[in-house]
């Protein structure tokens, strides 16, 4: 089976978040289970396209509307990634060194286009087309409604939903950006007077699957809008929890640590690696660890953070540090905060430091009110860290609190109060340093590898594929 997974962002070439990871690492496995599954993605100016070569395959012209824009498909040369990668070269819009702007209409149009029409060119189709978010929600609808691409229309295409916070909305006015198709179609485009790519990806895909199983059902509930979308696909939707690359995310060979461990030398490797963090960002040591990692926004409940923090280390004697940007107010109210002797952040994104946390810290924060399935808590249990979340989509599927004979500490919503009880409830934990051990060493066993999910994906294809 030829499938060709087609998104903005792919692990090691360009991440902004949890998909690259998702995408970077989904198709390995599935090649592993013998399928010949591929990658599409912009060519952006990133550091590993500077230190990769790439050959390039397909040159062309499209047309976002009037306009005439050169392409060139380049597949990267070295095989390492376990899959082989496509990317689409429109030098104008798409080579820039970041992912998303305010042009991502015409970006990501330009990018959905570029593909279609090099996939038209290929002798030997794919049997199945995977989008991934917004970004690439137009394809099942170019493949179904464009007359340009009405030669791809049995090839069955999935949609796979990471956030659905983000939907790629944009103005009616902008339809004849998209190759033209019968105008007596344009609601398949529309939700709530505007077009809404993923509305439409949702509406034209013959399958939608979203990244945890508890997702799916809270998207039914709370979806910005799309609710009853949701509802009304239900049956053609499907969770399947996301898993981890258990190469990359491995404490035993990860080359950002100072000290590799394993289960059997957990406790002496963890504590190396605290000992560096703690020393590099001016931390007790002998204090229980708290840490976040994300981005500051409102789904991940980092509004909250300054007064949380603040209570907590008031009323705790723990340490917390924070590595994360986004909200600009949340920023500044952190770098005020470092004037508290126990509390340190690094505002930007740091690979390397995101993995020595992971490895070094006791406990690691994710009071999300939006989670659609999270991959930290999964790395943290990978790194023996016990995760301290709010029960909701994913974090609900992958995190037990102790309390009901689990290995982590769970609270149910987002308040400065809830948050803050959780951190107590925790640092209890970490005082009864026996059991603290018992279970951190019992979630370097937990198993959040593709292995089982990667197979849930195939018997999806198997079940659409004619
Ligand atoms: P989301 O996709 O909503 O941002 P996920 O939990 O699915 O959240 O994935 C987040 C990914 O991005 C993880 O690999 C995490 O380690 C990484 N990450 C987020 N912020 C940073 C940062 N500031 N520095 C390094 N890595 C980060």
């Amino acid at each position: 089976m030829n499938v060709l997974h087609i998104s903005a962002e792919c692990y090691p070439i360009a991440k902004v978040g949890g998909l690259a990871d998702v995408v970077g690492s989904l198709p390995k496995y599935q090649q592993k289970i013998g399928m010949n599954s591929n990658v599409v993605m912009p060519y952006y100016d990133t550091v590993f396209s500077q230190n990769n070569a790439f050959k390039s395959i397909y040159k062309n012209t499209l047309l976002l509307g009037e306009r005439v824009i050169n392409f060139k498909i380049l597949k990267l040369e070295n095989t390492n990634l376990g899959y082989d990668l496509f990317c689409v070269d429109v030098p104008e819009l798409l080579f820039k060194d970041y992912v998303y702007s305010s042009d991502d209409t015409e970006r990501f149009l330009a990018f959905q286009i570029a593909t279609l029409d090099w996939i038209l060119s290929l002798k030997q189709k794919p049997n199945l087309i995977h989008t991934h978010d917004h970004h690439t929600g137009l394809i099942p609808f170019m493949m179904s409604q464009s007359f340009k691409y009405k030669s791809l229309k049995n090839i069955p295409t999935v949609i796979s939903i990471h956030n659905a916070q983000y939907q790629g909305w944009f103005s009616h006015e902008k339809s004849h950006l998209i190759p033209s198709f019968d105008s007596e179609n344009a609601g398949l485009l529309d939700w709530d007077g505007a077009i809404n790519s993923l509305a439409a990806g949702v509406k034209c895909a013959w399958s939608v699957t979203t990244v945890s199983p508890s997702y799916m059902e809270e998207l039914k509930q709370k979806a910005n809008g799309l609710e009853n979308l949701f509802s009304h696909e239900d049956t053609k939707c499907l969770g399947i929890l996301n898993g981890i690359d258990w190469n990359v995310w491995n404490p035993e060979t990860d080359p950002y640590l100072h000290k590799n461990y394993s289960k059997t030398s957990l406790i002496s490797g963890k504590k190396a690696s605290k000992k560096w963090l703690c020393n590099k960002f001016g931390l007790d040591v002998s204090k229980p660890l708290f840490t976040f990692i994300g981005r500051l926004v409102h789904e991940k409940g980092s509004d909250l953070f300054p007064a949380v923090f603040e209570k907590a280390l008031n009323e705790n004697d723990i340490s917390i540090l924070l590595l994360g940007s986004g909200d600009k107010e949340t920023e500044t109210q952190l770098e005020t905060l470092k004037s508290l002797k126990n509390f340190n952040a690094f505002i930007g994104y740091d690979e390397s430091l995101s993995h020595r946390i992971y490895a070094g810290a006791d406990f690691l924060l994710m009071p999300s009110r939006v989670e659609p399935c999270g991959l930290n808590q999964m790395y943290a249990l990978r790194y023996g860290t016990i995760p301290v979340v709010n029960a909701i989509g994913g974090l609900k599927d992958t995190v037990i609190d102790v309390d009901n004979k689990g290995f982590g500490i769970c609270h149910d919503g987002v308040t400065v109060e809830k948050i803050v009880h959780a951190i107590e409830r925790a640092n209890t934990l970490y005082l009864d340093q026996k059991k603290y051990k018992q279970i951190s060493k019992k979630l370097m066993s937990i198993d959040h590898s593709w292995d089982h999910s990667a197979q849930e994906y195939v018997n999806l294809y198997q079940s659409l594929i004619l």
